[in-house]
């Protein structure tokens, strides 16, 4: 049957996300699109990192950057510090982009093992530009240098949530996206097929498509409430199971740091993302070992300044649907799975998700042939970065509490094992497929949190002695751009200042 009504359940991230890629396949077509969202039930509210992929999500939309960052309270992220990861009073950066370039076809953090070992007593950050400029709170875009001899910055954003979906929202209407007020309370099931084929809103509003986008949220109206899909469960993996939110001002004045911070707690940890005019907030923690007043009075103690808010309390089950595409349904953000926000990794599957929806999609109709590539393909995505995200927990040393003594000792997934294995054998990373996270991310969580390459590359030898001129250079370039750059909180002024206070 041939599509030529989409219906989008759901207005949040997800929803306008969705509606704002989707309308740009409307050109020139008779296609119409629907979104059906509840501001009675409203939207979950938090998800305010990004990770680079979601700058070039923007540019496929044209949406002007100065404009969005202003529209969303926007500020420039260079990576994630964490906190407190591998014992109390650690913290590392893994910073967006590479630490130095590949040489001689061996990755850069094997050279600099070598020559480590030889005595040069230099970091491996020190060949990163977007963490020296994190460190010093610097920031410019690769285009105001243009210069091709000097590395480029990678970055993302920190957004207002609430002011993006409203920003997606105006994008997609002026494109022919019609939104409807309501609540759904049935779905109407083919008896043949199965399909969806109609919603029923609390105002008797009736709904039909052919095919539907749920964004609904943890709630998963249609792919669990009406299709009963099922989900994996993680939290044998990734024990927390609750948030609380709580956004801040900045009342001491400091300027935004160009990144987030993720700061470990006894039971959790903590974010903290910096907008222009506020600071997002919140403690995700494993509701085994601790209550909920303990994770708040443990978050307030940390806040930067007065919380312009009330606490959101949050609860979810880490772990993916089984399937993603089911019959003529699929299901984008929180409705699709949740891994925790640690390495902000859930706009990004939303984003790759409309990616793979639109590549996949045949407005003649729906194919099984569709449907299990869809899947195939995002269960892949999802384990890649669940085992990155497990990393984080494993790969710990603390000892001071029953949470990270769990952590410590809990089983993993065998491809994980076996890349940790190899990177101490000889730092060799593999990035598999179109896996997410590089070898620098990879390298940065394992040597950030204390796992140490213990062997080293036999390539290594060679290509350590021939470049050390070439090292040193690429050191020197970082330097001399970071110390040209401008402040972050300058850059911010400049090029995009919030155009109404968050
Ligand atoms: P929601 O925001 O919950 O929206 C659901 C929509 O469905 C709403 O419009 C609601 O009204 C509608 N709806 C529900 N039921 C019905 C119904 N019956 N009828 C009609 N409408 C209905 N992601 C990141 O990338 N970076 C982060 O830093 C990050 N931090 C996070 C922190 C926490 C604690 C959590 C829980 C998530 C975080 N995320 C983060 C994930 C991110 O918040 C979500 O991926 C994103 O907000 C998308 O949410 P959503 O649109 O799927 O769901």
């Amino acid at each position: 049957m041939a599509i030529e009504h989409i219906v989008i359940v759901g207005g949040g991230t997800a929803g306008w996300m969705a509606a704002a890629a989707l309308s740009r396949i409307r050109d020139g077509r008779d296609l119409r699109i629907t979104v059906v969202e509840s501001e009675m039930i409203g939207t979950v509210g938090v998800g305010e990192a990004t990770i680079p992929p979601f700058v070039g999500f923007n540019r496929v939309l044209d949406i002007d950057e100065r404009e969005f960052l202003s529209e969303v309270q926007g500020t420039f992220k260079l990576g994630i510090q964490f906190v407190n990861w591998g014992q109390v009073g650690e913290s590392y950066i893994h910073p967006f982009g590479n630490y130095g370039y590949d040489i001689g076809g061996i990755g850069f953090h094997q050279v600099w093992h070598k020559l480590r070992q030889r005595g040069d007593k230099r970091p491996l950050q020190l060949f990163n530009l977007e963490t020296m400029a994190a460190h010093f709170g610097k920031f410019s875009r690769s285009e105001d240098y243009a210069r091709e001899d000097l590395p480029p910055m990678n970055y993302a954003y920190h957004i207002n949530a609430t002011a993006y979906a409203q920003y997606l929202r105006k994008y997609a209407e002026k494109r022919g996206v019609v939104r409807k007020e309501g609540i759904v309370k049935d779905v109407a099931l083919d008896g043949e097929t199965g399909f969806v084929t109609a919603l029923t809103l609390d105002s008797g509003t009736r709904i039909e498509g052919d095919f539907f986008v749920d964004c609904t949220g943890f709630r998963g109206v249609l792919i669990e409430q009406a299709l009963e899909t099922g989900y994996e469960d993680w939290t044998h993996y990734l024990l927390c199971d609750r948030a609380v939110a709580l956004p801040c001002n900045r009342d001491d004045g400091s300027p935004p740091p160009p990144f987030t911070r993720a700061i470990a707690h006894k039971a959790g940890w903590q974010w903290q993302v910096p907008l222009q005019h506020r600071n997002g907030n919140g403690h995700v923690y494993c509701s085994q070992f601790m209550e909920a007043d303990e994770a708040h009075d443990i978050l307030v103690a940390n806040l930067a300044g007065k919380p312009t808010a009330e606490p959101n309390h949050l609860r979810f089950v880490t772990g993916r649907r089984k399937k993603f595409w089911n019959r003529n349904v699929v299901a984008l953000g929180l409705a699709s799975g949740f891994m925790e926000p640690l390495e902000s990794t859930s706009i990004h599957l939303i984003n790759t998700g409309v990616n793979k929806l639109i590549a996949t999609l045949s407005l003649d109709g729906v194919t099984e042939a569709q449907a299990s590539t869809y899947n195939r393909l995002a269960t892949k995505e999802y384990e890649k970065i669940r085992d990155f995200l497990v990393l984080h927990y494993k790969a710990t040393r603390r000892d001071d509490s029953e949470f990270w003594n769990y952590c410590r000792t809990m089983d993993v997934p065998d491809t994980l094992t076996e890349k940790i294995e190899i990177f101490k054998a000889n730092g060799q990373i593999f990035r598999e497929e179109d896996e997410l996270f590089t070898t620098t991310s990879w390298a940065a969580v394992m040597m950030g949190q204390g796992i140490q390459m213990e062997g080293t590359s036999p390539m290594a030898d060679g290509v350590a002695d021939s470049s050390v001129k070439e090292i040193d250079e690429m050191e020197k370039s970082i330097q001399w751009l970071v110390q040209r750059m401008p402040s972050h909180q300058q850059y911010l002024e400049k090029y995009c200042r919030a155009a109404v206070a968050a």
